[in-house]
């Protein structure tokens, strides 16, 4: 089984910040994670993720400048666990289970503990969508059905 293919018909799979890496080894004994592509928790997603921070906005509660997340359920912008731990700690104290990574653009879950497959999972579309576009300029490839 070919991991990390670069052919372009693997473009699913989600491009993992090296400094996540160990974030995923205590839930994984594979060593390599796929996006999930199914996720139970949609339910508490922001109803306008239109309008969305940029992604060089800082983390509301220790002003980090980068590489924060974004909370899909409230838009709050808070620092990684390998900062602050505010968004680990939001997720604890609000429940808001689901966030955008300004860093790679991928969307993780919470209470799956797991990372989400933004072109399998359409809810989550427009969030990543506008964060790339924010973060690039241009619209995301979205894969192509063929
Ligand atoms: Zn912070
Ligand atoms: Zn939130
Ligand atoms: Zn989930």
């Amino acid at each position: 089984m070919a991991k990390n293919a670069s052919s372009s018909s693997s473009s699913s799979m989600q491009k993992i910040n090296r400094e996540d890496d160990e974030l995923l080894l205590d839930g994984s004994e594979s060593g390599w994670v796929e996006a999930r592509t199914h996720c139970d928790h949609l339910d508490s997603l922001s109803p306008d993720l239109i309008h969305i921070p940029t992604p060089n906005t800082s983390c509301s509660r220790c002003e980090h400048p980068k590489e924060n997340w974004l909370c899909l359920c409230c838009k709050e912008v808070l620092c990684s666990r390998f900062v602050n731990k505010h968004m680990l700690q939001h997720y604890q104290h609000q429940q808001h289970n689901l966030a955008l990574s300004f860093s790679d653009l991928s969307v993780w879950c919470f209470s799956c503990d797991a990372y989400l497959d933004v072109q399998a999972i359409v809810p989550l579309r427009p969030a990543y969508e506008t964060a790339y576009i924010l973060k690039f300029g241009q619209p995301p490839p979205f894969r192509s059905v063929d």
